[in-house]
């Protein structure tokens, strides 16, 4: 068996190369003849099943460590796959701070279709627990079990970390599916089917991808049972991915662990450069010196290139964000280039600005997806927007007291 970096780059052997490509061909066919009315061709109509499709597939299962891999059209259309294997009256509990499609999804249409969504604090084994059985449900009494728990690994755009192996225990006590976003880690950090769960989503747009140039999605299930209900959920609702983006992916793959490393590097360079900049209040990064641990008892090999930070009281993060020439202001991440972004105003304004609170998105918070340039770049582009940022700050105020302005965002 080869190794993980073998198998980013080859993938398993394709046998129908005749011409000596390196790369896998990408079948541009909607349909397959059959050789007679008799037989059943390998290959019949490509929302079935096709061989670039199949290649990818075959790659992710490899790669998490599954047994069987789908690729979709977008990372929603994987996730509407795997919800729809559930029935009206099932009990899903999901992670408090979710990705935002994945929450409306579930409450504008699973809901409506009777699955029952209970949102808690995935971190909290206690509260899981109870939620997970039921005791904590509306008529608790008579409640049954979740059928699964649905969480993500790191975060958004927070970074906490959850427990793939403590999650997974608390639903498999109650015959519930551990269900896991992998997007923000990737493979090369973790490969959560290992740790117990038992479905892995990606958002293949992301760190899979890898170029911000394709939208797809990719589930990688732990058994054929699983694979089987996937696999009708993937037919039947069809938001299967296009053979030619199937090998975008694919190419994107190659590269991964190439990627991750150097946006790890610029990420923990920049988390520190932030972490000692005077216009900056918090930094929110598990790969910060110092969380070692928390990385490695939560089965991480990595904190991957996703981080963010508030500024302090009284500056306006837009000058910041506004004033970024490397840095582009855009929503997603994962990419070879380095992101910007306000959460409160761009990926999370959907969120009710009081429940966003609630959750620790203040209006502050700026979220960076680091790429792969020179860290000093990108340090020096962090800086010259925070010397606009800032004389921004004392034109605001001027002629006013200024620490009289500050302490009136610090004790208000
Ligand atoms: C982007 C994202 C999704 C949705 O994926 P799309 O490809 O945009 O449909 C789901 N989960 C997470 C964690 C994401 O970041």
């Amino acid at each position: 068996m080869t190794r993980f970096n073998t198998q980013l780059v080859h993938g398993l052997p394709v046998n129908d190369n005749n011409t000596g490509a390196v790369n896998p061909p990408i079948y541009n066919s909607s349909t397959y003849a059959f050789e007679s009315v008799e037989t059943m061709p390998r290959w019949d109509y490509a929302r079935s099943g096709n061989p670039t499709r199949e290649f990818l597939e075959q790659q992710i299962a490899q790669l998490e460590h599954g047994t069987r891999g789908f690729a979709f059209g977008s990372g929603l259309a994987a996730i509407h796959a795997v919800l729809s294997i559930f029935q009206p009256g099932d009990r899903i509990v999901v992670g408090k701070n979710i990705y935002g499609g994945t929450y409306s999804l579930l409450n504008e249409y699973f809901a409506h279709w009777g699955v029952l969504v209970e949102a808690v604090d995935t971190a909290d084994y206690e509260a899981l627990d109870e939620a997970v059985s039921g005791r904590s449900s509306e008529g608790a009494s008579h409640a049954r079990p979740a059928k699964a728990v649905y969480y993500e690994v790191l975060t958004n755009p927070l970074l906490q970390v959850n427990n793939v192996t403590r999650i997974s225990e608390v639903a498999h006590r109650y015959g519930a599916l551990s269900i896991v976003d992998n997007t923000f880690v990737t493979p090369y950090l973790q490969q959560p089917l290992d740790l117990g769960a038992d479905i892995v989503i990606h958002s293949a747009t992301k760190y899979l991808a890898g170029h911000s140039e394709v939208n797809a999605g990719l589930v990688v299930v732990k058994n054929d049972e699983l694979g089987q209900k996937i696999y009708f959920a993937q037919n039947r609702l069809g938001g299967v991915l296009a053979p030619v983006e199937c090998d975008a992916v694919r190419r994107g793959i190659q590269t991964l662990a190439l990627r991750m490393e150097r946006q790890q590097e610029n990420a923990r360079a920049v988390a520190n450069y932030l972490l000692l900049h005077p216009l900056v209040k918090a930094v929110h990064y598990p790969g910060l010196p110092g969380h070692e641990y928390e990385l490695e008892s939560n089965g991480l090999k990595g904190a991957g290139g996703v981080l963010s930070f508030e500024v302090v009281p009284g500056m306006n993060p837009a000058d910041v964000l506004n004033n970024l020439n490397i840095f582009h202001l855009a929503v997603s991440l994962g990419a070879v280039e380095s992101l910007a972004e306000l959460p409160c105003r761009m990926t999370h304004f959907e969120l009710p600005r009081e429940e966003r609170l609630k959750v620790g998105i203040t209006d502050e918070l700026v979220r960076l997806a680091v790429g792969i340039e020179d860290k000093q770049d990108l340090i020096e582009d962090l800086g010259q927007a925070f010397d606009i940022a800032y004389e921004r700050y004392l034109q605001r105020h001027e002629g006013e007291d200024l620490f009289a302005a500050v302490a009136q965002h610090v004790y208000a």
